[in-house]
């Protein structure tokens, strides 16, 4: 018999369980012989507007230079990414989707023998990116499905490198408050590098809510993780963030490859990053359809995570697996959270108001009341 592969694997990704994504609208058309253009698709915390006209025009301007290498530095985004940030050019590192650039933090700080601290309940791809490395996890429960920042800083070991925060998180939507992140940063080792995830910063309406990059000057182990994918409507597009001491992101930029984000969505990306509009408009879009979304859980007696993102995770009323089949059925896609360890919950993106009237309407036909 041939070699068995799997087990020639290194230990930490042979153990791993693969990121499970939403499920794409052609696969469910197959699936269920609908059309492909009556299904909604509430999984992925996607921008329900679609790509900017101005993200469209850049790339369009971009086919010339389709057989080119992309600039490595993406000079202009940094540029234009600095003024907005206020930070400097040495500060970024660029990512295929910030989910890159945690995977690199993971690798650069993590191996055999030391630990990352993250809670019950957070992005599925913390798990992924330090086993991959052979590193521990350790999870800390959550408190009221959010953070529980005490805890946190208390679970930090000798062994800890890094520590991932994400607020709000995903899929629970929960946040801290500044004052809270000041006292978990005042808590932890300036060795343990705190990575704060706000891949959903732009959603946020909360006024106490911290700007990560504004507290980088004080605290030289934060790195602050953003992305292009929600907000600003580049999903596929795939480009993301970190903004970090200098000092980190030359660490990370020796690991990251040269060309890891095309072209293509570098210029997309500076010109949706000009474009307040559009940005405008996606956090309306965003608030309307959460007020609408909510009204409709309310009326129906189904509880649900109070939530910052562009998502809420509500109450199933049955098992989580069992209601995202029905909702299939209609031609609506959710997000089962049985990998997150809620069995019981069901995760919808924010969309279109016809799309969360689709969504509530089908989520009313499939509840036994
Ligand atoms: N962080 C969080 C909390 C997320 O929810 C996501 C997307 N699901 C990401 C990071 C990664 O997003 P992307 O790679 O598209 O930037």
């Amino acid at each position: 018999m041939g070699c068995d592969f799997t087990k020639l694997a290194v230990p930490g990704i042979r153990g791993l369980n693969p990121y499970l994504p939403g499920k794409p609208v052609e696969e469910l058309a197959r699936e269920q012989g609908l059309d492909a253009s009556s299904i909604v698709k509430l999984a992925s915390n996607e921008n329900p507007l679609g790509a900017a006209q101005s993200s469209r025009e850049a790339i369009a301007a971009m086919m010339d230079e389709l057989a080119r290498y992309p600039d490595s530095s993406l000079y202009n985004l940094r540029d234009s990414l600095c003024r907005k940030l206020a930070v400097d050019p040495d500060q970024i590192t660029f990512g295929n989707g910030s989910n890159d650039v945690l995977v690199l933090l993971a690798q650069c700080y993590l191996k055999e023998g030391c630990s990352a601290v993250f809670s019950e309940y957070a992005f599925a791809v913390y798990p992924i990116a330090v086993q991959a490395t052979g590193a521990e996890s350790i999870v800390v429960p959550a408190k009221n499905w959010g953070h529980d920042l005490e805890a946190m800083a208390e679970a930090v070991r000798s062994d800890t490198r890094i520590v991932f925060l994400a607020n709000p998180n995903n899929p629970t939507g929960t946040r801290f408050s500044e004052t809270e992140l000041r006292v978990f940063l005042g808590n932890v080792s300036e060795e343990v590098i705190v990575v704060l995830d706000e891949a959903y910063f732009e959603y946020v309406l909360e006024s106490e809510y911290p700007d990560g990059i504004a507290l980088l000057k004080e605290y030289p182990n934060l790195v602050v993780i953003r992305t292009f994918s929600k907000a600003y409507g580049l999903a596929g597009g795939r480009i993301g963030y970190s903004a970090s001491s200098g000092e980190i992101a030359s660490i990370v930029n020796r690991l990251r490859q040269p060309f890891n984000v095309n072209n293509l969505v570098g210029a997309a990306a500076v010109a949706v990053l000009n474009d307040e509009e559009y940005l405008n408009r996606s956090r309306q879009v965003n608030q309307d359809g959460m007020a609408q979304i909510e009204a409709g859980l309310k009326s129906m007696n189904i509880d649900y995570i109070p939530s910052s993102g562009n998502f809420i995770t509500f109450d199933a009323g049955m098992e989580g697996v069992e209601c995202y089949q029905r909702l299939l059925k209609q031609g609506v896609i959710v997000r089962p959270l049985t990998n997150y360890g809620m069995p019981g919950h069901l995760r919808v993106s924010i969309g279109l108001e016809e799309e969360n009237r689709r969504f509530l309407e089908a989520l009313a036909a499939v509840k036994p009341f």
